[in-house]
């Protein structure tokens, strides 16, 4: 019998194409209630998601012959890994596809902050012409501020240098001062010190971390305010990582001038308190969202489990 592959979150059909031809029946489960997807579980032997859906205990129990979860993406927080483990379920992702993605995104999210485009954009169609309202600051000249400098980070740097930047980075890898060394960026280190140290010089602070217990709430009120005033913050990693009532009160007070958020505690975000401010930009979780890195994702992610299955 052919194995039965629900793919629980939409991919890109390139994914589910080749695994359909490589003989898997794919079913794909979208908007399943709780108990029609434990229905459909009892008789999956692989699971994908991106991260829309919890992987949780009591999901993985419900799948008797799992063997396969799949997360077509970076993050694997949305996947309770150690029920995984208890089972000897393989857990697989697809880190690559979305750096650069991300990269991009990050970006044009300094850009939009610092040029206040969505603001521009919008009053204009509201019929107001804010020529003078709307002085904005160049990138060039200014110091960016990369926590975390792993594959995300470091495609934001590439591109952040290009525009003239100074660009400081602190990663609790002391491996990665090689990698910054050579595109140019100045490795503030690994230690608390060079943490915080990266939060008082930066213009602008870019968070690209992994959530773990160690990143959750990694900046909060104490940490907002060794931040430079006027300075801006943009998360497009995870929302856990920041204490999002404490940047509302940094945001609300004028301790900074903006911030750029891709990612909220609660997706969607129901306390709209924080979005509703006017220096803040959000976007709704699309960091990967590109035609480009779905594709890739999804072949990532469609040949690991061919790989896995042992089907050619
Ligand atoms: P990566 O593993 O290549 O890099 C993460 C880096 O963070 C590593 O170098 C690691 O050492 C460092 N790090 C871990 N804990 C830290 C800490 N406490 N302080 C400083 N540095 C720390 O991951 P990546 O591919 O660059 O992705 C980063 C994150 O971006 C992902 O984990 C995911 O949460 C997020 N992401 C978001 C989107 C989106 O749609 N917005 C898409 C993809 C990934």
């Amino acid at each position: 019998m052919a194995h039965l592959v629900l793919v629980l979150d939409p991919i890109h059909p390139g994914g589910i194409q080749l695994m359909r031809r490589a003989g898997l029946n794919v079913v794909e489960a979208y908007d399943m209630s709780r108990e029609e997807l434990k229905e459909l579980l009892k008789n999956a032997d692989v699971i994908i998601v991106r991260s829309q859906t919890k992987v949780t205990k009591e999901l993985i129990n419900a799948g008797p012959r799992l063997s396969v979860i799949a997360r077509c993406g970076v993050g694997l927080d949305n996947v309770d890994l150690s029920a995984a483990e208890e089972r000897g379920i393989t857990v697989l992702n697809s880190p690559e596809a979305s750096s650069i993605s991300v990269a991009e995104l990050t970006i044009g999210l300094i850009l939009a902050l610092l040029r206040r485009i969505p603001l521009a954009d919008r009053s204009l169609k509201e019929g107001k012409w804010l020529k003078r309202e709307l002085e904005g600051c160049q990138f060039y000249g200014k110091t960016l501020g990369i926590i975390g400098f792993g594959r995300i980070g470091q495609e934001v740097a590439k591109r952040a240098l290009a525009f003239g930047v100074t660009v400081l980075a602190h990663d609790i890898d002391e491996s990665k001062r090689s990698d910054a060394e050579k595109l140019g960026v100045v490795f503030l280190g690994s230690s608390r010190n060079s943490f915080e140290s990266l939060l008082k010089k930066s213009d602008i602070v870019t968070i690209h971390v992994p959530l773990t217990e160690k990143t959750r709430l990694l900046i909060g009120s104490k940490e907002l305010k060794l931040m430079k005033q006027g300075a801006y913050l943009v998360n497009t990693s995870r929302g856990e990582v920041i204490d999002e009532d404490a940047l509302y009160q940094a945001l609300k007070n004028g301790w900074l001038a903006g911030a750029a958020l891709d990612v909220f505690q609660e997706e969607p975000p129901k306390n709209k308190k924080l979005i509703s401010l006017p220096n803040v930009i959000c976007t709704p979780h699309i960091g990967a969202s590109t035609n480009e890195c779905q594709m890739k994702n999804a072949l990532e992610i469609a040949r690991k489990i061919l790989d896995i299955l042992k089907i050619d």
